[in-house]
């Protein structure tokens, strides 16, 4: 069994952390990656505009997913053969954009992102840019210059993500999303009410258009207590599957982006073959785990790219 990681947060701690030492105390590392046969691992380039200058810190995370990939020789996931020829035995990376406030209001910017590597994108984080609105504040839509920017993502064949937009933002989406779209670390809010996980509508409207929802290991995602253990996991994976069935769930885990709040007994790659082991004792087919695990994200990538 292999992993496809949706989500993670490590470009924000490997400017003081090697990425290379068993003993870095972040939650992924290559070692940790390696350990857990994770074949393709997403990182998020976070920088809302909210606190920083995100033109000049999305560069400098750029380059520290440059530096991780080129001292490691990593394979970088940059079209649907390298989805194809992903392993375990060597994790290969993709690069995402987590809010689109580094392009500064041009839509057109994502064409230089692309030539870096780029190859999926959430428009906003929680907050509203000229773009999109977020569901921190969840009212606006796509904007004009939104609508410019997906049209750009769809023609180079970049992945639309839906975590972080609003509901409004969600909707405008679907409705001109001509290939599958993904939510890459949200749960259901059926079990757990936090604002960004989504409604039954919204999981069965990434279904309909054949994407994936990657299961968030965060526990106020996963519980509304707060607190979470592999069993808040496995709930909302359940849900999903009787909700929309198995080929639309995949794990986003949000590692390095949590402050090391994680469920009990889950705090790296490592632990991701325990997920495995209980969907074996529940009854889920190989195929089924695997689909979850990593065909499914698999699938929608090799489609979009
Ligand atoms: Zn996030």
């Amino acid at each position: 069994m292999q992993f496809f990681d949706l989500h993670s947060d490590t470009l924000a701690l490997v400017g003081e952390n090697d990425f290379f030492s068993p003993q870095a105390p972040i939650n992924i590392t290559y070692p940790k990656l390696l350990r857990g046969k994770v074949a393709v691992q997403c990182f998020a380039v976070c920088v809302p505009q909210t606190s920083v200058d995100s033109v000049l810190l999305g560069n400098e995370f750029i380059r520290r997913f440059d530096r991780i990939t080129s001292e490691g020789n990593m394979p970088v996931i940059l079209s649907a053969d390298d989805v194809a020829s992903a392993s375990a035995q060597k994790p290969s990376a993709l690069l995402a954009l987590e809010g689109a406030d580094m392009l500064a209001g041009d839509p057109d910017g994502i064409f230089r992102l692309y030539d870096k590597g780029v190859r999926l994108m959430t428009l906003t984080w929680n907050n509203s840019n000229p773009f999109a609105g977020g569901i921190g504040e969840n009212a606006a839509g796509l904007t004009p210059l939104g609508r410019q920017l997906v049209a750009n993502c769809h023609k180079l064949g970049v992945v639309m993500d839906v975590s972080h937009l609003s509901e409004k933002s969600f909707w405008d989406l679907t409705e001109v999303s001509p290939c599958p779209i993904i939510a890459s670390h949200s749960n259901a809010r059926a079990l757990c009410s936090n604002k960004r996980n989504l409604s039954d509508d919204q999981i069965k409207a990434i279904a309909h258009l054949g994407g994936t929802v990657g299961i968030n290991l965060y526990p106020p995602f996963l519980s509304d207590s707060g607190t979470a253990v592999l069993d808040d996991v496995i709930r909302h994976i359940e849900y999903m599957a009787a909700l929309v069935g198995t080929e639309h769930i995949s794990i986003g885990t949000d590692f390095d982006g949590v402050d090391n709040n994680l469920p009990r007994g889950i705090a790296s790659p490592v632990d991701l073959p325990k997920i495995v082991a209980e969907l074996c004792r529940l009854g889920y087919s190989t195929d089924a785990i695997d689909a979850i695990c990593y065909g499914n994200a698999a699938r929608v990538f090799t489609q979009v790219l």
